[in-house]
């Protein structure tokens, strides 16, 4: 009765190597690494093994065109940027197979989200650059103080593999926007959307303004936050990565900005509309096949309504199309890595010894020829109702909800904070009173009441706790970018 798709005909596949970006250049590597397809297991592209030297060659490029780029002025960096978003979408048709090849998730999704969602990235901060401007500080009659914000120098922009386009115009925009270069190390899972990408718009800029060294993460990664020409790391990852790369760069004291890990609770309240909450539930954390660090993977429900919701959202997950990610029918598609799926399967055994209950999924499907060789992971419910397995509160980073129980909103409020995480949380209730008292009360860089996912640009994202700090999308992030410079002067 387990619904999968078959094959899916004409697979990508890239002849060439993908080259390193350095000051405009195209760079052949001496060593590439595969990039492997999670719908079947098969290399579909090389991908360009950066060494230290590489970064030292990106960063020294990166540093020679910020003299230049700081001085360009709002107006050009307010059309540059608006020019990358034009040709971002006059491409978007190439997008979705390759976004899907890279990473496994669901054709249907990236190729709706990712490319409009990280053009209106570049498309918002080409329009709040002007906001960039200083003050007067009014000291006294002796004195005139004028503030300005200043752009640092070079951007380590590290991303990971799960939206790799979203992230990096995350990075990308706000940096550029406020006159930094920046060099980007895409994660080693998906680094050809990000080569793509700049080869795309590098030409817009003067060279070296914007780089890419691909490679992985201790030798590249590790190279670029630790050189000493960095003045700001921008990092999108897991927190043991973001911890390790902090106690690193606050050597050197360098600022960072850190977006990391989450374990979101979706708390639901005696009163909600549960249609809105299946819908929301199922795409909170199946979506992208759960590989999101918004995912709402633990959904707490109050004891009236809890077996009525659990039981429908079994139903749906039962229901939902497994399959080749470049299938437009594929609902959820293969997790990122076989190892991946590994850890994610494990994960879920020991919440089963710790007591949870596997209500649905819990197991690798059989899959048709080639997508035998894929990573594949059925949609899984386990039920936890007193909230007291591993399940609860560690990050799977795949597509396995956590159902629970509550009676009071003491208990709800003091478990869901029990969790290192504070990414995003969410309410539904039909009691706005109880809705925003609970939002109120529950530790996070975001609470949703009543949606789910909803992040439009404007709106301030980030984490408080192990999810990390600073805030992207948001106006306030051009300042994650520059230093206030205050220049006093005696009258
Ligand atoms: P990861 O931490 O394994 O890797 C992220 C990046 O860091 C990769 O580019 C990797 O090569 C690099 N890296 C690894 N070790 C490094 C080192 N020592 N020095 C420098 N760079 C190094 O994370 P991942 O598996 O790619 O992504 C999944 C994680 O990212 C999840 O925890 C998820 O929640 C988080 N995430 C957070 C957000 C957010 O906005 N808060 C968004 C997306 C993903």
């Amino acid at each position: 009765t387990e619904a999968t798709t078959g094959v899916t005909a004409g697979r990508l596949s890239l002849a060439a190597p993908q080259p390193l970006l350095i000051g405009g250049e195209e760079v052949r590597a001496a060593r590439t690494f595969p990039a492997v397809d999670p719908s079947t297991g098969r290399v579909w592209a090389q991908v360009a093994e950066g060494t230290a030297g590489d970064v030292d060659r990106a960063v020294a490029a990166a540093r020679s065109a910020f003299d230049t780029w700081r001085r360009t002025s709002l107006d050009t960096r307010q059309a540059l940027l608006w020019a990358v978003a034009e040709r971002l979408t006059q491409d978007a048709g190439r997008w979705p197979a390759l976004l899907a090849t890279e990473n496994g998730r669901a054709v249907r999704e990236g190729g709706l989200i990712d490319v409009p969602t990280a053009a209106e990235i570049f498309r918002f901060f080409s329009g709040v650059v002007r906001d960039l401007h200083g003050r007067t500080v009014p000291c006294g009659p002796g004195a005139h103080v004028s503030t300005t914000p200043r752009p640092l120098g070079v951007v380590a922009a590290i991303v990971p593999w799960n939206s790799p386009l979203i992230s990096v115009a995350h990075k990308l925009a706000p940096a550029l926007a406020a006159g930094n270069t920046v060099v980007v190390k895409p994660s080693e899972l998906a680094s050809v959307s990000t080569v793509e990408f700049v080869r795309l718009v590098q030409d817009l800029f003067p060279p070296g303004v914007v780089n890419v060294v691909t490679g992985f993460g201790p030798e590249a990664g590790h190279a670029l936050v630790s050189h000493p020409d960095v003045a700001k790391v921008s990092f999108t990852g897991g927190t043991e990565t973001g911890r390790r790369i902090l106690g690193g760069v606050s050597e050197r004291l360098v600022p960072a900005l850190m977006e990391l890990g989450g374990k979101g609770a979706m708390v639901v309240c005696p009163d909600a509309d549960l249609d809105t909450v299946t819908e929301d539930v199922l795409t909170g954390v199946f979506a992208a096949n759960g590989e999101v660090c918004f995912a709402s993977s633990r959904l707490m429900v109050h004891r009236d309504r809890h077996d009525e919701l659990l039981e429908r959202v079994v139903a749906r997950a039962e229901a939902i199309v497994v399959g080749d990610a470049l299938d437009p029918a594929t609902q959820l598609g293969p997790l990122v890595t076989a190892g991946h799926r590994d850890l994610v399967a494990a994960r879920v055994r020991a919440a089963l010894c710790e007591g949870a209950r596997l209500r649905a999924g819990g197991r690798v499907p059989e899959m048709p020829g080639e997508l035998a060789g894929g990573s594949y992971y059925r949609p899984t419910v386990l039920a936890s109702p007193d909230g007291t397995t591993s399940a609860s509160c560690e990050e799977f980073f795949g597509p396995v909800l956590t159902v629970e129980s509550w009676t009071s909103e003491e208990e709800v409020v003091e478990r869901a904070n029990r969790v290192a995480f504070g990414l995003a949380n969410g309410v539904w209730s039909t009691d706005l009173a109880q809705a925003y008292r609970l939002a109120d009360r529950l530790d996070s860089g975001m609470v949703w009441i009543n949606t789910w996912f909803a992040t439009p640009l404007g709106q301030p994202q980030g984490g408080v706790k192990a999810s990390g700090f600073g805030r992207e999308g948001a106006t306030s992030t051009l300042l994650e970018y520059t230093s206030t410079k205050v220049v006093h002067a005696s009258l």
